[in-house]
């Protein structure tokens, strides 16, 4: 670029940008009486102004109705599911009857596991990332455990090559194929919590299921932030959280993507419940499970129709901006937001950061390892209002996102980051 990074290129950038009214759809926290500058979408995304009125709907209705309201009124709850898929599947990059939204998701990790980890013989590890978020490393061993086997016989972690942060896709592939008698399932993070790393999903698909193993991706830190294909890469299934990049609330309802070629297969177990019953049937209250023919067959409860609204509210902002608008504006957003930790560590006579993140393989979040004074920066981070998370033993995650992020927020980081690294 030909520019000096200035506020006032950042905020002619913001001039520029086609989504800038889209920030004034959310509620932007408060601190010291001035907006926070909030980096951490990738933790629990910022709420829609309008969830409050879809809320209030669903309370209504039920006033109005009562358990009518699943097929009275202007919305009738009963429908609600399908307003959702449509928007949600454009993000997905799937077809809608491949998605159902329910639960949450380290539910949604042991059900998955029930449906696509089949140990048959001597096929019967499961791979994946070693240091996955702690949730489905207790997800596998559990269920393994469950199942009467050892976790140590069965999960296969691979990690990065000794003094690297990142995995590399070679190392993945290699491992996949020169394991392909032993491994059942790969069950892999799409894009790395703590790095930021973004994994080539295609590409493991294609290498999985060329050694006949299945494979599916947990998405809670890829859903509404990156490209995603889900139907086009031909994973068996992924599941994912709502309530980062997707805006929809602490405890969100989750979701999962089944690959329509399960949807019908007798060999693909479940565990079921009345809400995943055919549904010209379900008021029948017949013996004998027999299952929507869709991903919807997943399904077990009675969905939650508050967690719906917010779920619907968040949706709305992305239909509104569109998703490749949206797209377009994180890749400019993190490009500039790159361009000032580079100007950081230029700026200082030692290299200050060591950015754990790959450079190409990325989505929002950027992932700093602090080789000077890391704590007292994070401190002062917080104490001017710029919100960003802290990881032991030396990492600040931060993750400016298109929604509702500017790019003078994104120079305020750097340059709060600047003074903080001089004093
Ligand atoms: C956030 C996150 C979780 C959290 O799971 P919940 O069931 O929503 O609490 C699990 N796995 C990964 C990879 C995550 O990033």
């Amino acid at each position: 670029m030909q520019h000096q990074p200035s506020l006032d290129y950042a905020r002619e950038l913001d001039q520029q940008d086609e989504l800038r009214s889209m920030r004034d759809n959310f509620i932007i926290p408060v601190h010291n009486g001035k907006e926070q500058t909030y980096l951490l979408g990738n933790s629990l995304g910022l709420q829609p102004k309008s969830a409050r009125n879809y809320i209030d709907k669903i309370l209504q209705q039920w006033s109005d109705y009562g358990v009518e309201g699943f097929f009275l009124g202007d919305d009738p709850w009963m429908n609600y599911h399908d307003h959702l898929i449509n928007p949600l599947s454009t993000i997905a990059g799937c077809l809608p009857h491949e998605l159902s939204i329910m639960n949450q998701l380290t539910v949604n990790l042991h059900l998955m596991l029930v449906s696509f980890y089949r140990p048959a013989g001597r096929k019967r590890k499961i791979l994946c990332e070693k240091k996955a978020f702690p949730s489905d490393q207790y997800t596998f061993e559990t269920y393994v455990k469950h199942l009467g086997l050892d976790p140590d016989d069965i999960i296969m972690e691979l990690g990065p090559r000794e003094g690297e942060h990142i995995i590399r896709l070679e190392d993945i592939c290699q491992t996949i194929e020169e394991n392909k008698d032993e491994i059942a399932l790969v069950f892999w993070g799409g894009l790395n919590y703590y790095t930021g790393q973004l994994f080539d999903m295609a590409t493991m698909t294609r290498v999985a299921h060329e050694s006949n193993i299945l494979i599916g991706f947990d998405l809670a830190h890829a859903a509404g932030n990156v490209e995603l294909k889900l139907h086009e890469w031909d994973m068996d299934f992924a599941c994912w959280c709502s309530y980062k990049y997707l805006n929809s609330g602490p405890g969100a309802v989750g979701a999962v993507f089944i690959n329509e070629k399960h949807h019908k297969d007798p060999a693909v177990n479940r565990l079921a419940g009345w809400w995943g019953y055919d549904k010209a049937t379900r008021f029948k209250m017949e013996k004998g499970f027999k299952p929507i023919p869709t991903a919807e067959g997943w399904q077990l409860s009675t969905p939650s129709l508050l967690l719906y609204a917010c779920h619907r509210a968040a949706l709305d902002q992305f239909e509104l901006a569109g998703w490749n608008k949206i797209l377009s504006k994180q890749k400019k957003l993190n490009a500039f937001l790159w361009e000032l930790l580079n100007d950081l560590n230029t700026a200082q006579s030692e290299q200050v950061i060591e950015i754990l993140t790959p450079a190409q393989e990325r989505g929002c979040q950027v992932s700093l390892l602090m080789l000077k004074n890391g704590k007292v920066v994070y401190d002062g981070l917080i104490k001017k209002g710029i919100f960003v998370d802290w990881r032991e033993p030396d990492v600040i995650r931060l993750a400016p996102v298109p929604l509702y992020n500017s790019f003078e927020e994104v120079w305020n980081f750097y340059s709060t980051m600047k003074e903080l690294l001089r004093d």
